[in-house]
């Protein structure tokens, strides 16, 4: 009876381990100094649970409860806005061009000269960072964003009422080193685009505050990937994605090979 016991406990933690993620790499060149090694391959249920954590929800709202998924319905027109001492404007396009080529559904673009933008990035120093919120959000709302969560970097992203995304601000400080300046563009860079919540328990995305990540990892391109896709539309509910996601990360090649039935 013991040893029945055992080979039932050897089996269950046999088929924990082939849920796990797999395949570690190192972080990718051009990473900052000390960046972490990523996981490239995960299971459909590690998928599903970063999706549905960090696409509802938020740090901060004003206004209406939005119903359910945000994210742009149309291409996506990006404008940086270069105000810090150090010259990172040319790295944030690289940033932003890695988005575009790796997410092609974002329809991501720069936006030219002075026409409108869809998102705004605002690079600047650390010292302007609160007076730039303020400016942009007022003395009330920053005093509580401020306060509630300590921010380093922040997103603002406006959203009508069926979910679509009508616009985002995100502010990245480019005067604390490299590892400061990647991180907050590709973290700041999910929010604008609709993944905008954090999770403090997930090990794989860029958007657990316990994390510095500065690249684009496997993980967080598939949830990208998934918002994306013309079948996850805004404003679908939590319940309707759930019930979606399993077919869709199938189809689009997103689950580990090993576990791909
Ligand atoms: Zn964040």
């Amino acid at each position: 009876m013991k040893r029945s016991f055992a080979a039932f406990i050897f089996i269950i933690s046999l088929s924990a381990a082939a849920l796990a993620a797999s395949g570690k790499q190192p972080a990718p060149p051009g990473s900052f100094q000390g960046a972490p090694p990523q996981y490239t391959r995960f299971s459909t249920a590690e998928l599903m649970r970063g999706f549905l954590a960090l696409t509802f929800g938020s740090d901060l709202r004003i206004g209406a409860v939005p119903r359910g998924i945000r994210r742009f319905d149309h291409p996506i027109r990006v404008a940086v806005i270069a105000s810090g001492s150090v010259d990172r404007a040319a790295a944030m396009q690289r940033v932003l061009d890695e988005y575009a080529q790796k997410v092609p559904n974002l329809r991501l673009s720069i936006a030219a000269g002075t026409a409108p933008a869809d998102i705004e990035v605002r690079l600047i120093d650390e010292k302007d960072f609160t007076s730039a919120l303020r400016a942009a959000f007022g003395a009330k709302i920053t005093k509580t964003f401020v306060a509630r969560t300590d921010p380093q970097c922040m997103t603002s992203v406006k959203s009508s009422a069926d979910g679509g995304i009508v616009r985002a601000v995100s502010f990245i400080i480019v005067d604390k080193g490299d590892d400061v300046f990647l991180d907050c563009a590709y973290h700041e860079l999910l929010h604008a685009f609709g993944l905008s919540s954090h999770d403090q328990r997930n090990p794989w995305t860029s958007l657990n505050q316990k994390r510095m990540v500065g690249y684009l990892s496997d993980y967080d391109r598939a949830l990208l990937t998934l918002l994306y896709d013309p079948r996850i539309q805004p404003g679908l509910t939590a319940r309707q994605a759930r019930a979606r996601l399993p077919r869709l990360i199938l189809d689009l090649g997103l689950v580990a090979p090993a576990q791909g039935k």
